[in-house]
């Protein structure tokens, strides 16, 4: 295994790897990766680079979704008990009997989700582009999950009959207001950033509710300073690389521990590994990659 810099990068140009990190984690991983960004922009990374072996630091259904995308490279995670307490909220079983209580409505899933669910599903959104799959979902009822408060914003936005997934991100749907509200009293002149899984008393007091790429785009267009972050701490990590002439305070704990368990050493360790990685059952491969190609197109 490479002890230093050198042989990690020595290591790594000799296997053609790509190490991928998801923005919430920590900044040690952030600063070593290839590219960081969300799950889908780094999915979409991994195919068009076409990286014989790709460490994704994130968690599982991250990992899953740039298989389904690089079916050619070997995926592996870094931490691979590292999951997500949404994506775990839906089991494929689920999603068929949701669906069967359900005839005629259309079953669009957050990519947060496991690739059992995304298979049942019409199309696959991420946050920044939920209302747009929603809107061009067929007439009829939509079924939206797993996340409820996604969902519930997700209906608010598109004016389409919605029906969420009672579901919920751990972190995000934990965090309490009475810490936003001290950030605001702190900085009054900041511009509030919230993400659309937190709770909607959030939204209310926030100046926009965005995604974690959003984010980054309104701050990149925005002349203000100060913001207030709503969303999984490593985030501020990511916008202070991104932006250092801004500054940038959380609102609350908002924590994911899967996310944060990550360590150099786990990467060195995922990338010296024979671990064959990361691979998802045919049957389900197939149907996933269509969600995620629909959501795509659309
Ligand atoms: S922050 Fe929430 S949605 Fe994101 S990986 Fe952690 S548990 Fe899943």
């Amino acid at each position: 295994m490479p002890q230093d810099a050198y042989g990690f990068e020595v290591l790594k140009k000799r296997l053609g790897a790509l190490i991928l990190a998801h923005s919430y984690q920590p900044r040690e991983i952030q600063d070593m990766a290839d590219e960081v960004g969300d799950s889908l922009e780094l999915s979409r990374f991994a195919m068009t680079a076409r990286a014989p072996l790709v460490i994704f630091c994130g968690v599982r259904f991250m990992a899953e979704t740039a298989k389904i995308l690089s079916p050619e490279s070997i995926v592996r995670l870094v931490s691979p008990g590292a999951d997500c307490s949404l994506a775990a909220c839906m089991s494929g079983l689920d999603a068929r009997e949701w669906k069967t209580g359900h005839p005629g409505a259309t079953l669009v899933t957050y990519v947060n989700s496991s690739v059992e669910v995304k298979a049942e599903s019409w199309a696959c959104c991420t946050s920044a582009n939920a209302v747009s799959v929603v809107r061009a979902a067929p007439a009829g009822e939509v079924l939206f999950g797993p996340d409820r408060n996604l969902a519930t914003f997700v209906a608010q936005e598109s004016g389409r009959d919605v029906i969420p997934w009672p579901g919920g991100c751990h972190a995000h749907a934990g965090a309490d207001i009475r810490d936003l509200r001290r950030a605001k009293e702190h900085w009054p002149d900041a511009c509030v950033l919230v993400h659309p899984e937190t709770p909607p008393v959030f939204w209310r007091e926030a100046d926009r509710v965005l995604g974690t790429g959003g984010m980054i785009r309104f701050v990149s267009g925005s002349r203000t300073r100060r913001f207030i972050i709503g969303t999984e701490e490593g985030m501020l990590h990511r916008l202070s690389t991104l932006f250092p002439d801004r500054e940038f305070l959380a609102a609350g704990g908002i924590s994911c521990a899967d996310m944060r368990n990550a360590t150099t050493d786990m990467v060195f360790r995922a990338l010296d590994s024979r671990d064959a990685g990361i691979t998802v059952p045919d049957e389900y491969a197939e149907p996933a990659r269509r969600a995620l190609e629909r959501m795509t197109a659309l």
